[in-house]
């Protein structure tokens, strides 16, 4: 059974990938803040999976990852799979946004993908078997306006993907990026009301946002064997919005 680690698990995409994962992985669910959602998520899993854990790390700071790497080796041994979906978003015009919130919208959703997949690297060449996924947004390929800091970070996350995915190609590791459009989350829920959020629907040609599962189903296809030929790509599910 492989291990998978997902970042930012304990609500939204990352416990729908989870609970997607549950039945064929050894599933390490990651959270910063909420830990009674992530205990609760390990819980729920277990009921079907013994080879579930719940770490707590600030995916942007180093020692909090390599904890949570030695926890996670402890307990399963290597992550073969990595799946960097921790992230933040951020609302505000160019000239409001002050540089403290700058560097943590960047710490949060870049600079952790590249601290989780630097610690998860060496053991995947050592084993020259790894699969990992970047969660990047459309806002990363088409930008947004008032969503210039999060649309960066999603974009440096498609450039590092392919990049990765040319450097590690060799040694057997695939990395790839999902750009999803809306998905019905608190991330949506906490940064639009509720008419905002109507306007919004209008302009997805299915007038609805995804659903967290739709976005772990594509997950789940990306991570198996099934995909073994598809490396370097940044995946759009956004319902025909992009
Ligand atoms: P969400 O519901 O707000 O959940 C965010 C998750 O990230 C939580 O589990 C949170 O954990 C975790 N997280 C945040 N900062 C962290 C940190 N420093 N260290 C560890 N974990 C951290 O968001 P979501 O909608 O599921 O988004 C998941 C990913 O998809 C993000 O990368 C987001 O940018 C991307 N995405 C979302 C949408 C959308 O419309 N929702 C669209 C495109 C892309 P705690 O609560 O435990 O702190």
């Amino acid at each position: 059974m492989k291990t998978v680690l997902i970042t930012g698990s304990s609500r939204g995409i990352g416990a729908a990938i989870a609970r997607r994962l549950n039945d064929e992985y050894k599933i390490i669910i990651n959270y910063n803040k909420s830990k009674d959602k992530a205990f609760t998520l390990m819980e729920e899993l277990r009921e079907t999976n013994p080879n579930v854990i719940a770490i707590k790390a600030n995916v942007s700071d180093e020692s909090e990852v390599e904890n949570m790497f030695s926890i996670a080796e402890k307990n399963f041994g290597h992550v073969d799979i990595l799946i960097n979906n921790a992230g933040i978003s951020h609302f505000s015009l160019i000239q409001d946004i002050d540089f403290g919130t700058w560097k943590d919208v960047i710490n949060t959703n870049l600079n952790s993908v590249f601290l989780n997949s630097k610690r998860a690297i060496p053991n995947m060449i050592s084993k020259q078997y790894g699969v990992i996924i970047n969660m990047s947004s459309i806002w990363g390929e088409i930008g947004a306006s008032m969503e210039t800091l999060y649309s960066a970070s999603k974009g440096a996350i498609n450039t590092f993907t392919k990049a990765m995915a040319k450097e590690l190609a060799p040694s057997g590791i695939r990395v790839n990026a999902i750009a999803p459009g809306i998905v019905d989350t608190d991330m949506m829920r906490n940064d639009f009301s509720e008419s905002e959020l109507l306007d919004l629907k209008k302009e997805v040609d299915t007038n609805r946002f995804a659903k967290p599962e739709e976005i772990a189903g594509l997950v789940s296809y990306l991570v198996s064997d099934e995909a073994s030929y598809i490396t370097g790509d940044i995946i759009h599910i956004n319902g025909g919005f992009y």
